[in-house]
């Protein structure tokens, strides 16, 4: 039976209760089937998600007094009628609202207590879960007696609360360690993981596997066969070994010391959910879920919490964007054809994530072997997706049969958009969009992926410059979500928006931004990489420029990623931008040195470090040391050094501001954390700078400006805000 189908079992009335079984507003509906198995159908209206809100709380509870008071009953199925979503959490927004700790505390009981009843019945449960079955949404399965999943790969199971600086409160923390043991619950909660259903019956998270289509009557079989049976497995502690104080202390103590290598101490939920599992394993279920709620709450109330949230958010809006201002209704016709220009790195990534979303793909480069090199890519993203469970086997198949790979110029006229991922030269794009001009359909996007070079000047070489629209993917494609949409001079607001809808279709989350050099993303980071390079020439020491960015919260240090990147493509990217700004840039001498001289880093094996195959990790690179230029920063503290590279990422993402290369503040925000992984609990840039404190800011850039550094100079909008205690954000 399809979660989305009427049951086939045929329903029955209800037996006789004693209770009130008044309408209720249907987020859930119960029917009983003819062996007298009740199955609430998860199934919120006008929605494709189902969420655990207030009024779904509610309505829950009233449906648990029926069923409590149905002597009749043989077990529950938990159901949803969604066809990607099983139920996807507590709603953030009733998290959000509750500001007083008093108003958070009691939804969390309130959560606490219903799983609390459900786990009490006396009859079996089992719920049948189909789609995402996150935090709240996987904690109400815990409840149950057991249970059982479909192998799609729209089913993940998991506890991904602790990425929202939060824990799980509604008894994930008391219940998954019971379940399947302290290590292992640890190993979901602390990283907030959501897993396949494979790995997740692997790891004893589910019971079974079973088609999405046989769900509901394998849970009614389960219970009339094992009826009680089910119930017994509410165990306590399955793992006994791990149950007791010392040893759960001891897990602890490890564990604490990896969290802090990890995490540099700035996320605080990790360590809490640390504490509450393992201090709950040994007391009693009841107390266990006191100390969920207590920590919970102590989290709502910090910064880190409170910005981690505000990323969620962003991604929701991002999901709903138009990219066109007062246009959020139009229609726009979904995608079903694209062309790829280019099967280097960024083209095979985007046509091998374009065909995962079902979509068909031309993709042509220049020649059999270029084509077959992109193949070759791509082949390879669809065997990692399966090994990773993103994917069946017969989906990356089909995802492969997709794709038409061409040598040749060939007919777009049935391209709904064109992607050109050729290499970064101008000239070249020119002459490639003169000739897909001619090719393309009267209606077809022309899009290209460039990095930082003009769109309108792409769009000048068109008959039509209206249907040319940047949109720039990151790499490696199928990892960022981020997309920058960029509007030339001419672009029409139908292509923005065709273009922001088709970045939203295959998954990816879109931020338009103004076409100016580096757009938005690169823009801000350039400045960044380019000091690391310059205080690198300058003799600081690698290990201290990327080690005080990494206590910053970057993901990785400067000189890393410019390693990871290649030298030679960011003394390109660096150059190009610094000729545009060459009031505060200048891309250091010691990039095009060490790329003379086949330093590039990675690619070479190379650069600012060693990388050895097979190592982990790489090492620093020992023999650079004759880059050095001069030994002015040499004694620059970790503090001095990262407050350099900080500073000129703040100033840059404000002038983005004063530009409007992004419209809001919360776009370079978005932009920067979801581009570059700029330290998410600081919640980008300009959250960053208003925590600081714009005044602070503006002393600190201008004393370093004062001693002749005048790139430090700070932008007229951060001047002006400094002036009159402005912020870019309400309090
Ligand atoms: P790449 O060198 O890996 O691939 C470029 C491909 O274009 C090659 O296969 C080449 O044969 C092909 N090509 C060259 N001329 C062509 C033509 N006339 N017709 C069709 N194909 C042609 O380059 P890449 O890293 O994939 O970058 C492609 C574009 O994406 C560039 O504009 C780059 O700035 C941009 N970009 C790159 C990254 C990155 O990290 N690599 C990130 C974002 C954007």
């Amino acid at each position: 039976m399809t979660t989305t189908d009427a049951p086939k079992t045929p329903a029955r009335p209800e037996p006789a209760s004693p209770v009130s079984t008044a309408p209720m507003t249907e987020r859930i509906r119960r029917h009983i089937t003819e062996d007298n198995v009740c199955v609430l159908t998860f199934d919120r209206p006008d929605s494709a998600a189902n969420i655990f809100d207030r009024d779904t709380l509610e309505e829950l509870s009233q449906h648990l007094d029926v069923i409590a008071a149905s002597p009749n009953l043989k077990g529950l199925v938990l159901a949803s009628a969604k066809p990607s979503i099983f139920i996807a959490g507590a709603d953030l927004g009733s998290f959000s609202k509750a500001t007083r700790p008093e108003d958070l505390s009691d939804l969390i009981e309130l959560g606490q207590t219903l799983f609390n009843r459900l786990s009490a019945l006396s009859i079996p449960t089992v719920a049948a879960i189909h789609g995402a079955c996150v935090g709240g949404g996987y904690e109400i399965c815990l409840a149950c007696d057991a249970r059982i999943a479909s192998p799609d790969k729209a089913t993940k199971i998991g506890l991904p609360e602790t990425q929202l600086g939060l824990i799980p409160a509604w008894g994930g923390s008391t219940r998954l360690p019971r379940l399947i043991g302290v290590p292992k619950a640890l190993d979901i909660i602390l990283a907030g993981k959501t897993l396949a259903a494979k790995p997740a019956l692997k790891c004893g998270m589910i019971d079974d596997i079973v088609p999405r289509e046989y769900l509901v009557d394998k849970a009614s079989q389960m219970i009339l066969t094992r009826g009680a049976g089910l119930s017994e497995r509410k165990r306590g502690f399955s793992q006994a070994m791990l149950s007791t104080g010392l040893a759960a202390r001891l897990i602890a103590g490890r564990v604490e010391k990896m969290l802090y290598k990890k995490t540099r101490g700035h996320y605080p939920a990790p360590f809490k959910a640390l504490e509450v599992v393992t201090r709950g394993i040994s007391r009693s279920v009841e107390e266990s879920l006191a100390l969920e709620r207590d920590a919970i709450v102590e989290l709502a109330r910090g910064d880190v919490t409170r910005n981690l949230i505000r990323i969620f958010f962003l991604q929701e809006r991002a999901k709903k964007l138009s990219g066109v201002p007062g246009d959020d209704k139009a229609k726009v016709e979904k995608v079903k054809q694209v062309a790829v220009i280019g099967a280097g790195v960024m083209g095979a990534g985007i046509a091998q994530w374009a065909s995962t979303r079902e979509l068909s793909v031309i993709l042509r480069d220049i020649n059999h072997d270029a084509v077959a090199n992109g193949l070759a890519g791509i082949r390879k993203l669809f065997e990692a997706g399966v090994k990773r469970y993103a994917l069946t086997a017969v989906e990356a198949r089909a995802g492969m049969d997709r794709i038409a790979p061409s040598a040749t110029d060939v007919p777009l006229t049935g391209a709904d958009i064109v992607i050109e991922a050729a290499v970064e030269k101008m000239e070249l794009k020119k002459q490639l969009f003169a000739r897909l001009d001619e090719l393309a359909g009267p209606k077809t996007i022309l899009a290209t992926n460039t990095s930082a070079l003009s769109i309108s000047e792409i769009a000048a070489a068109t008959k039509h410059p209206e249907r040319v629209v940047g949109i720039h993917f990151f790499n490696p494609v199928h990892r960022m979500q981020l997309v920058e949409v960029i509007a030339g001079r001419q672009t029409s607001p139908e292509v923005v928006r065709r273009a922001v809808k088709f970045v939203q279709q295959i998954g990816k989350l879109p931020v338009a931004c103004k076409d100016s050099p580096g757009f938005l993303v690169n823009r801000i980071l350039m400045p960044y990489l380019i000091e690391a390079g310059r205080l690198f020439a300058c003799g600081a020491r690698i290990e201290d420029i990327d080690e005080c960015m990494l206590d910053f919260g970057m993901p990785m240090g400067p000189l890393r990623l410019i390693d990871e990147v290649g030298l030679d493509v960011c003394n390109h990217v660096a150059t190009d931008l610094a000729t545009k700004f060459s009031d505060r840039m200048e891309s250091p001498a010691v990039l095009e040195k060490m790329v003379a001289d086949k330093l590039l880093g990675k690619k070479s094996g190379r650069g600012f470090y060693v990388h050895a195959k097979g190592a982990r990790e790489p090492g620093v690179n020992p023999d650079i040391d004759h880059y050095h230029h001069d030994a002015s920063c040499a004694k620059l503290s970790r503090d001095e050094l990262q407050m350099r590279m900080v500073l000129l990422m703040l100033n840059e993402a404000a002038r983005c501001l004063e530009e409007g290369v992004a419209a809001e503040a919360a776009d370079v925000d978005f932009g920067m954390i979801m581009g570059t992984g700029f330290a998410p609990f600081r919640g980008g840039p300009l959250r960053f700078a208003d925590s600081t404190g714009i005044k602070q800011l503006v002393d600190d850039m201008k004393a370093l400006a004062g001693k002749g550094e005048l790139r430090f100079t700070p932008c007229n909008l951060l001047q002006t805000m400094a002036g009159t205690s402005r912020a870019f954000y309400d309090k």
